[in-house]
């Protein structure tokens, strides 16, 4: 089987039926996952915003003017800031033992030895449970992969310019194996049972979750 890469992991713990609906859908990168990388790979030089629109421009020629605004506001964020730099980005890394597989954004001479980028703003406190996911399940790829003992991993939240730290607990790591779980289910065919919490207001699918139906396929 082929290895689940880490967001269908976290996909697969938050719902096996978006992952199942998703499966298949080619989506293309965010404008502000875009902005985001593009600002991550300057921090700790000079942020030149200018610059930086220059290069999101060339890798997304069709984004939005609008997004310039988005841009400015991650660069006026992050300028607040002390960063490390990393000894090397976009490292692929992997899982034999547990079948996964991702790209860690950033890997740091010393510790912690990792970060992942994120589009999003960060939590109020703490991390999302999601990025708690995603950093559980690459400390176990660098351990594998890398032999790097990675125990804690960054998360950058370039929109607030600001890093958070993540110790994964085991209540995150059987988060994780839950995810794995559901997620190879899912991409070998297998058809999910719809989550007892459907239907979420903040999904797309939302209509296609309605009350009193049990199996996904009850719908199809
Ligand atoms: S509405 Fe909820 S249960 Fe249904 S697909 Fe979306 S996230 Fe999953």
């Amino acid at each position: 089987m082929d290895k689940v890469s880490v967001s269908q992991v976290v996909a697969g713990y938050f719902c096996p039926v978006r992952l199942y609906l998703e499966r298949s859908a080619t989506r293309g990168e965010s404008p502000r996952y875009t902005i985001s990388k593009q600002v991550s790979y300057q921090l700790g030089k000079q942020l030149q915003a200018e610059l930086l629109w220059e290069e999101v421009t060339a890798i997304q020629p069709d984004i939005s003017a609008d997004m310039r605004e988005f841009l400015d506001e991650c660069v006026d964020a992050c300028k607040k800031k002390e960063w490390r730099r990393p000894v090397q980005t976009d490292v692929q890394v992997g899982s034999e033992r547990f079948g996964i597989r991702g790209i860690v954004d950033k890997i740091f001479a010393d510790e912690p030895c990792f970060a992942i980028t994120r589009s999003s703003s960060a939590p109020p406190a703490g991390v999302y449970t999601g990025d708690r996911i995603r950093i559980a399940c690459y400390a176990l790829c660098i351990k594998e992969s890398l032999g790097l003992s990675a125990v804690t991993g960054l998360i950058e939240y370039i929109p607030s310019g600001t890093t958070r730290l993540c110790h994964p607990e085991p209540r995150d790591r059987r988060a994780m194996l839950q995810g794995i779980h559901s997620a190879q289910r899912v991409l070998a065919g297998e058809v999910p049972r719809k989550p007892v919490r459907a239907p979420c207001t903040s999904c797309p699918y939302e209509e296609k979750c309605l009350p009193g139906v049990q199996r996904f396929s009850d719908f199809m």
